[in-house]
């Protein structure tokens, strides 16, 4: 497969070169910046101690920004399982939108073909698990909503480049908005921790399990995103655990 990759280097990675072993995870960001001249000079400043390692237009076109063997600044805080820091252990994309704060308009179609083949070509590379491509909202609840709920995680999943559930969707979104009681709620989050999501500790409970649920839905359940945990939310996770 030919992949048209053009350079346009960013200083903000660690020096130290890591081996391609340590290569576990992707994580899809948005930019979250008007327009894409904004989002590579950011990208791009030393001054602004953030890079991904690609950066992908929306046209299509992909930049490769930090060479995959060193550490790019795009997670920040974050955690997944048992790994905290995930910059260690994964290549960033950064895809161009402008985000929640201003239009967050859909991912074209040009751009997500290019999303297809840049996943395809590093899960090959590195041997990556379609379940190890995430979100940052995954990985930081309680900071992130990037990629949201527009980018189409199904269509990943449907070229085996996500993480899925196997459900028949129409019989599960009757179960949307039906209460569960504290027990099921229980379950839930504990589905969510085998999923993959980290532990909310004590410090502001309430605000960030609500903000865990947020980006569960923002990841699973795009169609309705208000941070509280339903019938379609449990057997959603149930599935997910399992598939
Ligand atoms: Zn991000």
């Amino acid at each position: 497969m030919w992949l048209k990759i053009r350079n346009n280097y960013s200083p903000n990675f660690n020096t130290r070169k890591r081996q391609k072993k340590n290569i576990k995870y992707i994580i899809i960001h948005y930019t979250g910046m008007k327009n894409e001249l904004l989002a590579l000079n950011r990208l791009t400043d030393f001054k602004s101690n953030v890079s991904s390692h690609y950066f992908i237009k929306k046209n299509g076109k992909i930049l490769n920004l930090v060479p995959d063997l060193y550490e790019a600044w795009h997670a920040g805080k974050s955690s997944w399982k048992n790994i905290q820091s995930l910059n260690r252990y994964s290549i960033g994309i950064e895809i161009q939108n402008s985000g929640h704060e201003n239009f967050y308009e859909k991912f074209p179609n040009k751009q997500m073909n290019s999303v297809k083949k840049l996943l395809r070509f590093l899960t090959k590379k590195y041997r990556i698990n379609c379940k190890n491509i995430l979100g940052h909202s995954d990985i930081a609840p309680n900071r992130k909503k990037d990629p949201g709920e527009k980018f189409p995680w199904k269509e990943l999943a449907k070229v085996k480049l996500a993480h899925w559930h196997q459900l028949n969707e129409k019989e599960l979104v009757k179960c949307r908005l039906k209460k569960i009681n504290s027990l099921e709620k229980k379950k839930f989050f504990i589905n969510l921790y085998k999923i993959g999501y980290t532990k909310i500790k004590s410090k502001s409970f309430n605000n960030n399990k609500r903000l865990l649920v947020k980006a569960f839905q923002r990841r699973f359940r795009q169609g309705l995103v208000n941070g509280i945990s339903d019938q379609e939310c449990l057997i959603l996770s149930k599935n997910l655990i399992k598939s």
